[in-house]
């Protein structure tokens, strides 16, 4: 039998430092997350959200603790085989989006092609634009896009590879109230199709999720 535990962030602890003094950015959080599980992180800015998103996307080496994908230890892996691996594995949607100016809509979406082998690349690129909403801006540069479009864009690039587990850092952070509904919904539908969706938040809303955890100074609060 397979579990449904896909994500196991096992006492993660991560410290930066800033002029001498070392900062406490997440003190030992553990967090497992299963298949079709919509996961919501929140917590103030400051509160550690986007350094637990990073090491557990294998994109930031914890001080302590371990991070398991499908029962890899992700930072076992020397870093070459670490990239592939997240890449096969994770997806990421970033606040700030990170579309390439220079590429049209269609190609950005298909820019993790570049690393990973996806079967029908142009079709299921079309597809997902198009259930984004964005048929008619395939040829379109970002800067030609509203701030929606472009978050669709981002989430379209990080669904290509259809991965195990979504990250997602404030993908609503920029947007409007019905965008943000849009986005949301897609994660939620990803998770209902099988995938694990991990999204941080500052906001208050947290109706619709599976699981809503609270991170306060880095450390986890309970419920
Ligand atoms: P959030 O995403 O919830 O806003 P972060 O994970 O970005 O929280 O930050 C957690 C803490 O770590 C904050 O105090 C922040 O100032 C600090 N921090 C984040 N990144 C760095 C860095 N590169 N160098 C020093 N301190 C950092
Ligand atoms: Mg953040």
């Amino acid at each position: 039998m397979t579990s449904d535990r896909i994500l196991e962030i096992q006492s993660v602890s991560k410290y930066y430092s800033r002029g001498g003094q070392q900062i406490t950015a997440v003190e030992n959080v553990s967090l497992e997350v299963e298949r079709m599980m919509f996961t919501l992180i929140r917590g103030p800015s400051g509160s550690g959200k986007t350094t637990l998103l990073l090491a557990a996307g294998g994109l930031m080496h914890p001080d302590r603790g371990k991070v398991l994908l499908r029962d890899q230890d992700i930072y076992a892996l020397s870093p070459n085989r670490r990239s592939a691996f997240r890449g096969r594995h994770i997806g990421f949607v970033f606040q700030q989006f990170y579309l390439v100016p220079y590429l049209t809509v269609l190609d950005n979406v298909k820019i993790p092609a570049m690393a990973v082998k996806i079967d029908s690349l142009e079709e299921r690129s079309v597809a997902l634009l198009e259930r984004f909403g964005l048929s008619e801006r395939l040829t379109h540069f970002p800067s030609e896009l509203s701030t929606g479009e472009r978050q669709r864009v981002a989430l379209a690039r990080a669904l290509i590879t259809q991965p195990a587990v979504l990250l997602a850092d404030e993908p609503t952070g920029n947007l409007d109230m019905d965008n943000e509904q849009i986005i949301v919904e897609c994660l939620r539908e990803y998770a209902r199709n099988g995938g694990a969706v991990l999204m941080a938040t500052h906001g208050l809303r947290t109706d619709g999720f599976d699981h809503v955890i609270t991170l306060d100074g880095g450390r986890l609060q309970e419920a």
